[in-house]
């Protein structure tokens, strides 16, 4: 039987389901994907041979393609969540990794485009870490 994967949007309108193995899991530092996602690095898993079923909300999923690059970005309309997608010429399917709500099924197979990686993120390294919010911060 083939592995399923769910997951969901932050608003919770919609909701898909994955059915296949999933072959690699990327960490993408490109400006793409800093764009795409205001952060660090994109996280997507792909796999090939599997098939994406919108299980709720599949109205509300809106897909960009970059012009005159292979860069597609899912996300829903309402609350800007990465979603999967697939690329019509290969078949495969794209996942962000942080919209699963099963377990992230690989562990990472790379880091690419690390020649992109913001300057900034260097700093990370040595700054402290919380748990949660610091007391601090944001009260
Ligand atoms: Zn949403
Ligand atoms: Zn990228």
């Amino acid at each position: 039987m083939k592995p399923r994967h769910k997951g969901s949007c932050l608003c919770g309108k919609v909701h898909y389901e994955i059915t296949g193995e999933c072959q690699s899991l990327y960490l993408c530092h490109c400006h793409r994907c800093q764009k795409g996602s205001g952060s660090v690095h994109g996280a997507n898993l792909f796999a090939q041979d599997a098939s994406l079923t919108w299980i709720q909300g599949a109205a509300s999923v809106t897909t960009y393609h970059h012009p005159g690059t292979l860069h597609v970005r899912s996300f829903c309309r309402h609350c800007g969540s990465a979603l999967p997608s697939v690329d019509d010429r290969s078949g495969w399917v794209t996942v962000p990794a942080g919209s699963l709500d099963t377990p992230v099924p690989i562990s990472v197979t790379a880091k690419i485009f690390t020649a992109s990686r913001g300057e900034w993120v260097k700093s990370a390294d040595e700054a402290p870490s919380f748990d949660a919010l610091p007391q601090s911060e944001g009260q």
